[in-house]
């Protein structure tokens, strides 16, 4: 039987389903740029603070959080420039999409591979729970469906502290109002 420690090939394997040691942002951040100038990318000073502002948040930002966050940096830079760099670190394994209906596309720059998500309904926040076992799980879903897995996508819903703490002070005095 396949191990999920060994993903099928690498050609197939772009997500690493074993998540690698827990780096610091500033190794996370060396090994972004040498994969990319190893595969031939220009880091131009652009593309470098795209990748820092990716490594450096928690927060799992949209493209245009990213752009907006180096707006006062790089007034002429475009969106556009901000998509291309987030192609580019997709097709190099090192960034991980999470495409939301409501949502639109987040990136996690940290962990490129699949990982749980908390996603707050109410303000959008996408936070990584403390790592938890799913190899145990990925094992035995193999075992039961005959599937080899290549992927998962694991998503929690709910209301984070901020906006469980502002429905309290917000909540709705009568739902009479208005009514005759
Ligand atoms: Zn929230
Ligand atoms: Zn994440």
């Amino acid at each position: 039987m396949r191990s999920v420690r060994n993903p099928p090939d690498s050609s197939r394997g772009r997500f690493n389903l074993s998540p690698a040691v827990t780096t610091t942002e500033d190794d996370r951040l060396r090994k972004i740029v040498n994969h990319l100038q190893e595969s031939g990318h220009r880091i131009t000073p652009q593309r470098y603070s795209i990748l820092k502002v990716l490594v450096e948040s928690r927060e799992h930002p949209s493209a245009e959080a990213i752009y907006r966050e180096l707006g006062t940096i790089f007034p002429t830079m475009s969106l556009a420039t901000v998509y291309k760099t987030l192609a580019l670190l997709k097709q190099e394994g090192e960034v991980l999409e999470l495409g939301f209906s409501d949502l639109g596309n987040r990136y996690d720059g940290n962990k490129p591979y699949p990982h749980p998500h908390v996603i707050c309904t109410d303000c959008g926040a996408v936070v990584d729970p403390p790592q938890f076992d799913l190899e145990k799980i990925t094992r035995e879903i193999i075992r039961a469906t005959g599937f080899t897995i290549m992927t998962h996508r694991l998503d929690f819903y709910g209301l984070c502290p901020a906006c469980q703490e502002k429905s309290q002070h917000f909540a709705p005095t009568t739902d009479k109002q208005g009514s005759t």
